[in-house]
């Protein structure tokens, strides 16, 4: 029997397996952390935006349990609802407070965080403006406002001085990603404050992966640049990547965050977080503070970088926990990325559409938790298969 909904969707995964593009979930059978069982095979693990190790940090777990067994296990309504908990609005307190920003509003993940921005925010008469490298979260963003959605090239803000100097428009809104997440670059946030300003626009950095690891405490990429979510400026960030949980807040002027508890479709329309995973994040917040574990990630991401470099292996410009291996095909990454798992790694191949055509790259990312033995073991790992994975190490001749 044919029906036209099961031959498209064939017809499109032919195409995806053709071209190397089929992706498949692995299954983890431990808690999330470096040594892991994967698949059933005991990996260690270079994929986890878990950063500080804290997705299985024993005193998240006991402020988790405490929290459970107090309030329960769901919030049981949205935040306007009734399913705003005493915990949410303390982690809320917590949270601007830590960031320097007025106020901050929790929302269920940064994917529904980055939603809210354009529609909440911008009227057809207005230009959304964001870096073609962007999360496909805030790209979704665009979609759902009317917003003119133009994109400049990757940190080119001559670039985005150009489209802000041809268009017209009534007010603009400039995204941007903090730390970019396939890159591991940071964003010229000096720059875009300065864009921004010289064109009354309203800036909104992405801080996923910055959240939690720079800055002097951890506040993230706009504290490491020197600013904070003040004035025309907004900070996003989650709560799962290194702070170990789930969820995510927006943090800014108390105007920006009262419109956005007001207009913001995917604020408004979800269940809140279940009260436990405000408990363990506030928890977090605790840890980030003291200090050791963003400074045991440092040491880390210099030794990668140093040993990387001894074995001439191509690393981006990252100082981030992010150190993604440019490979080039989707065949030599998805290979380079199941030889090292036939070996004990797991790093994932990251290929388009998540990255531009032909820059598939293996996405290593660093953890406070891993041993630099680990480290030299997977770099040693890399080199050795570079040649069958067609991997152009530095100085190789271009064969
Ligand atoms: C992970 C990520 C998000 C989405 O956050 P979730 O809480 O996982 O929904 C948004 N932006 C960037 C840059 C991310 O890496």
């Amino acid at each position: 029997m044919t029906s036209p909904w099961r031959d498209a969707i064939a017809e499109h995964h032919v195409n995806l397996r053709a071209h190397g593009l089929r992706r498949e979930r692995s299954i983890v059978s431990t808690v999330q952390g470096v040594e892991s069982i994967i698949n059933n095979r005991d990996l260690v693990n270079f994929s986890s935006n878990d950063y500080l190790g804290l997705a299985h940090n024993a005193s998240l777990i006991q402020k988790s349990k405490q929290a459970l067994a107090a309030y329960g296990v769901g919030s049981g309504a949205s935040h306007l609802v009734c399913g705003h908990h005493a915990l949410h609005h303390q982690l809320e307190l917590e949270l601007a407070g830590f960031v320097g920003a007025e106020r901050a509003l929790l929302f269920s993940s940064g994917y529904a965080a980055n939603l809210a921005i354009a529609q909440a925010f911008c009227d057809k008469r207005d230009l959304l403006l964001m870096d073609k490298l962007n999360h496909a979260s805030l790209i979704d963003s665009a979609k759902l406002s009317a917003a003119t959605f133009k994109r400049f090239a990757h940190a080119d803000l001559d670039h985005a001085a150009k489209i802000l100097q041809k268009a017209s428009f009534n007010r603009c809104l400039i995204a941007s990603d903090g730390v970019f997440s396939m890159d591991g670059d940071i964003a010229p946030i000096e720059k875009l404050v300065a864009l921004s300003k010289d064109n009354r626009g309203l800036l909104f950095i992405d801080d996923a992966h910055g959240f939690g690891v720079l800055g002097s405490c951890g506040q993230g990429t706009l504290n490491d640049s020197g600013f904070s979510p003040t004035g025309e400026l907004l900070m996003m960030a989650t709560l799962g990547k290194a702070f170990g949980g789930y969820g995510a807040f927006i943090a800014g002027d108390e105007i920006f965050i009262e419109h956005l508890i007001q207009t913001a479709r995917s604020y408004i329309y979800t269940t809140a977080l279940p009260p436990m995973l405000a408990a363990s994040a506030i928890e977090a917040l605790r840890i980030v503070r003291d200090g050791s574990r963003r400074s045991k990630l440092a040491q880390n991401i210099q030794h990668f970088k140093h040993a990387a470099r001894e074995l001439n292996i191509p690393i981006m410009p990252s100082s981030t926990a992010i150190q993604p291996i440019l490979v080039g095909s989707n065949e030599s990454a998805s290979g380079l990325s199941n030889a090292l798992y036939n070996h004990g790694y797991y790093v994932s191949a990251i290929r388009p559409p998540t990255v531009p055509k032909n820059t598939a790259r293996l996405r290593v990312t660093l953890s406070s938790s891993h041993s630099c033995d680990q480290i030299d073991a997977l770099l040693s790992c890399i080199s050795e298969h570079a040649k069958m994975f067609d991997l152009k190490l530095n100085g190789s001749c271009n064969g």
